[in-house]
């Protein structure tokens, strides 16, 4: 389903994310923690002229990572090769991707934590000692091959740090946690993107659609394409902050950037459970979802804006989701 609020970038949208994504720390708006300790290593891993240490950067899908990564390459004065997790199937076809590095290189494995067993286990020593040991071969005639490799950074990306392997996991020298953005740096990006996109957006108009898109960048430059068109059509081409809530009206999305399928999530726990506790697979099954896409693309931000809460008997509806919905709280019975 081609959600607005959905978190994972449409296939249209690839290319305009290219051209919104910042080059260098400098344009990267928000996310300070991360940032600041980031520059600090690639400066020093500059000065010593060695590698920049693995980077582990884990957060909600949208929030920036794939960004991030470029950025640090450019930092770096590096080339990133791209991949993802699902898309490496063999030990070998990891062992190819990292022969055809370069020394200082950065390798960017989106989604790391859907690796193959077997190829995780590839990277152990390649992370660690830059090596390989291949196997070729079978039967009596296999034999192993040591494959020294050059010094490399390894930057992955995961939206569960929970599902990282041990081993891996410690095999990250730094850790960046992506968080939500705050309301004044969204705000920025969507004046930013306007400035892009060559569109005039009023302050107030830029808030209120920073406002509504759960903190997450790509959500907000997804808002922001739409009320574009919304006000060539129905406007002037200027966005101001009437032609926003006219268009997210239109588009389904509520004051506090909720759209149809959150709303029906708490609809669901109110409605049919009491409020809850409901567990996830329930909740899963009656909104028609797998239980993965809950937790993970609505769970976090209901969680965030107090509308639901994990409990060790399942989801519940909080008292702010039946005030927000309309709904008088119920005594249980
Ligand atoms: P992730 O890899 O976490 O899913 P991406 O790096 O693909 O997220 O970012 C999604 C979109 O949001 C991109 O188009 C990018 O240009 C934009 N974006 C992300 N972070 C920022 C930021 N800090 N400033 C401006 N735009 C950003």
């Amino acid at each position: 389903m081609n959600r607005i609020l959905g978190k994972d970038a449409l296939p249209e949208e690839e290319l305009v994310e290219r051209q919104l994504r910042p080059q260098f720390f400098r344009e990267y708006i928000g996310q300070d923690k991360v940032k600041n300790q980031l520059e600090i290593f690639i400066e020093a891993a500059k000065h010593r002229d060695e590698a920049l240490d693995h980077v582990l950067l884990f957060g909600p899908p949208g929030l920036g990572k794939t960004t991030m990564a470029f950025v640090i390459a450019n930092e770096l004065g590096s080339s990133l090769k791209q991949t993802s997790g699902p898309a490496i199937e063999k030990a070998g076809d990891l062992v190819a991707i990292l022969n055809d590095l370069s020394p200082g290189d950065v390798l960017f494995i989106d989604e790391i934590h859907r690796l193959p067993m077997a190829v995780e286990e590839v990277l152990y020593s390649a992370m660690e000692d830059f090596y390989v040991d291949i196997m070729i071969g079978a039967g009596e005639t296999s034999r192993s091959i040591h494959l020294e490799l050059p010094p490399f950074t390894l930057i992955g990306a995961t939206t569960r740090a929970g599902m990282l392997s041990n081993p891996l996991r410690a095999r990250f020298g730094i850790n960046g946690h992506m968080e939500y953005y705050e309301l004044a740096d969204l705000t920025e990006i969507v004046e930013r993107t306007a400035d892009i996109f060559e569109v005039e957006i009023a302050y107030e108009a830029a808030i209120e659609l920073a406002r509504r898109s759960r903190g997450t960048p790509r959500i907000a430059n997804r808002l922001l394409k739409r009320v574009r068109d919304y006000a060539q059509i129905k406007g002037d081409g200027s966005i101001n902050a009437h032609i926003v809530s006219e268009a997210l009206a239109l588009l389904d999305v509520d004051e506090e950037g909720l759209d149809y399928v959150d709303q029906k999530i708490l609809r669901t726990m109110i409605e049919l459970y009491q409020g809850g506790p409901v567990g996830l697979s329930t909740l899963a099954i009656n909104i028609a979802e797998e239980r993965e896409t809950v937790e993970d693309m609505y769970e976090p931000y209901l969680i965030q804006k107090g509308f639901l809460m994990r409990t060790k008997t399942g989801r519940v509806a909080t008292p702010k989701a039946y005030a927000h919905l309309g709904y008088a709280i119920q005594e249980k019975e």
